[in-house]
């Protein structure tokens, strides 16, 4: 059909995104990444256009219906099934390898992390972390704490790879 709407991915300045109920990991991944990514389970379709647009936000979903709707303005069809592809994916088709800033958002609730002194929260570490981290930041949004443990410099060589494209 010739007059089908089709949605194009455009790069606003600051990239911000809204991924689908299926992409949970992916969403994981760029707040990982530091892009601020909206994912809730219980987003419709009406509900991803409407934050989409108002928030300028460029919608990922594997699901090319969605972005058929005439109100889409900016979105991208996932291509991958596979969470760490769709990451490369999302990374080439944004030219946003340059943009990762790492550990800058929660991965939860893609809040904005914050450095905070160990004091302030030290009642709240398990006895190992207490005695072998120094350094932790906090979710502004949250309150989840992160700090660099084993789990965290395997993310780090992730990005690594993500930054350099291979
Ligand atoms: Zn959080």
């Amino acid at each position: 059909m010739t007059n089908e709407h089709a949605t194009v991915l455009r790069l606003p300045d600051e990239l911000r995104f809204i991924a689908d109920v299926h992409l949970g990991r992916l969403a994981r991944y760029l707040r990982m990444c530091g892009f601020d990514t909206l994912f809730e389970q219980y987003y419709d379709d009406r509900e991803i256009i409407d934050l989409s647009v108002r928030e300028d936000r460029i919608i990922l979903t594997r699901d090319k219906d969605l972005l058929k709707s005439k109100k889409v303005r900016n979105g991208h069809l996932v291509h991958s099934d596979v969470p760490v592809e769709q990451i490369r994916e999302i990374l080439c088709a944004c030219d946003a390898a340059g943009k990762i800033k790492p550990f800058t958002r929660c991965m939860e609730c893609n809040g904005v992390m914050e450095p905070v002194g160990k004091e302030e929260i030290i009642d709240r570490l398990m006895p190992m972390t207490r005695d072998h981290y120094d350094e932790f930041k906090r979710c502004c949004t949250c309150g989840r704490i992160y700090w660099e443990g084993s789990h965290f410099i395997r993310m780090k060589s992730f990005i690594m790879t993500l930054k350099s494209g291979t």
